[in-house]
């Protein structure tokens, strides 16, 4: 099959030189042997990345940084180290491309979540492989995704590919807390990279099934958390002397109005693509319902079997998650308040406003105060017909034929929030495909990559980019 897909190419190549075609930038062959050495090499990398302990809280990434700019400076490639704190630090290292297109990031975050070393197979910081797989806090999330940025980095460098865009790569601390690094970063040295066109960090959830890749994402939104308080003040008094409108028991209606409310549903560009695209993998009639959503969702049934779907319901409309409540600290005692939080997650161009507005009147009752506890900013979005997704769609599809590749939009927040309003266009997108048991270990115990995925997708992320960036 590949050797055929090759042939065809070689006879195309062959047809263009014949007609005079105009040579675009040829990209640089790289043989299987040497592939070898370049995939070998990511394998020893990650397996050193993961041995460094970045668990955050404290982060301590200046030893990941240290350890990334000994490698840029073996391959002579420019890179700075920016401590913002100490112990704290992001580094980014840039190949000069020609200019005549704006230059690509290649955003990681070296922080990793805390592990528990008791419930864990191997030594999380060990970076052991053990039946075919690296293990290590981090693998996926995301030392291992940053090291294939890393490789593509090093292989452009030392097959002197022709760049026409800058390639910058950015790997930063403290994504898994507060995002420092990176706010950091946009805050002081925004003008190193706010040109670039395109982004591209985690997310993606790539599907692997039976060895096989199935589903390729590229997250192209997330959904914008909304975090609210609700508190409700009354007269508080001795519980044996019940109070009909107490705090708590306004609290308590208002509640159960939130949890009954079904907020309304809403279909977004990707959205209705993401279900457009996965249509063929289910049987009928979701096959026709998913190609066809929007006139499907009139249908009362549907509504009800697609929005009973946990993953599937969060993608039609804004969401409500009533997290916490709190009133008396003793059982006999009325207080004087009540509250709760809700987890709030509003879709891409959601007005949180407006929003309130639609709660305030679900509540219906003017006592209760609200008020946002989380700092909202707006979520955004970027486009889908761009160069760098059908590069991304070309590549994954020479790899993998069967794989359909979609956009997504995500449930949790990313990092891509942040650079978008640069005017960048941010993809989580990365090769690694994962059998959902692997993918249940980001943040989990037992985070793993495997060797093969490793090695496939260090070929795949190097020619998304050089292809991109030629
Ligand atoms: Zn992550």
């Amino acid at each position: 099959m590949k050797a055929l897909f090759r042939l065809v190419v070689l006879t195309l190549i062959m047809t263009l030189t014949a007609l005079g075609a105009p040579c675009i930038s040829a990209a640089p062959e790289i043989t299987p042997a040497q592939w070898q050495v370049y995939q070998d090499m990511a394998v020893d990398l990650l397996q050193k990345y993961l041995r460094i302990n970045t668990s955050n809280p404290p982060g301590n990434e200046i030893e990941t940084a240290k350890f990334l700019k000994q490698i840029f400076e073996r391959e002579g490639i420019p890179s700075e180290i920016f401590t913002y704190e100490p112990g704290r630090a992001n580094i980014m290292a840039r190949l000069k491309g020609n200019g005549t297109k704006r230059p690509i990031i290649l955003l990681s975050h070296m922080d990793v979540v805390t592990a528990d070393r008791a419930k864990w197979r191997v030594e999380p910081f060990s970076g052991k492989i053990v039946a075919g797989a690296i293990y290590g806090r981090g693998a996926l999330d995301m030392k291992g995704t940053g090291l294939l940025q890393l490789m593509t980095m090093l292989i452009l460098a030392r097959e002197k590919a022709p760049l026409a865009r800058d390639v910058i790569f950015l790997a930063t601390a403290d994504e898994e807390v507060g995002d420092k690094g990176s706010l950091w970063m946009i805050a002081n040295h925004a003008k190193l990279f706010q040109n670039a066109e395109y982004l591209i960090t985690e997310g993606g959830d790539n599907l692997l099934e039976a060895g096989k890749v199935k589903v390729v994402g590229v997250d192209v939104a997330e959904k914008a958390p909304f975090w609210l308080r609700l508190t409700v003040t009354g007269e508080p008094g001795h519980g044996s002397r019940p109070i009909a409108d107490s705090a708590t028991n306004q609290m308590v209606q208002a509640m159960a109005k939130i949890v009954a409310y079904e907020t309304p549903l809403k279909v977004l560009p990707a959205v209705e693509k993401f279900f457009r695209d996965i249509a063929p993998l289910q049987p009928e009639p979701l096959r026709s319902q998913f190609a066809n959503l929007r006139a499907s969702l009139k249908d009362p049934a549907f509504v009800q079997q697609i929005t009973s779907n946990r993953e599937y319901n969060y993608l039609l409309r804004n969401t409500i998650s009533l997290t916490m409540m709190s009133g008396s600290p003793q059982t006999n005692v009325i207080p004087t308040t009540a509250t709760c939080n809700l987890d709030v997650r509003l879709l891409p161009g959601e007005n949180p406003e407006a929003f309130l507005a639609e709660l305030r009147q679900v509540i219906g009752n003017p006592a209760v105060q609200f008020e946002n506890i989380n700092g909202f900013k707006p979520p955004n979005s970027s486009p889908v017909d761009t160069e760098l997704f059908s590069v991304i769609t070309k590549v994954m599809k020479a790899h993998h034929p069967e794989a359909i590749i979609t956009t997504r939009l995500l449930s949790g927040y990313t990092e891509s929030q942040l650079y978008r309003p640069l005017g960048i266009i941010s993809y989580g997108w990365e090769p690694i495909a994962t059998t959902p048991e692997e993918n249940a270990t980001v943040h989990g115990n037992n985070e793993r990559i495997s060797v093969q995925t490793l090695r496939d997708s260090t070929r795949e992320m190097y020619e998304v980019i050089q292809q991109v960036a030629r």
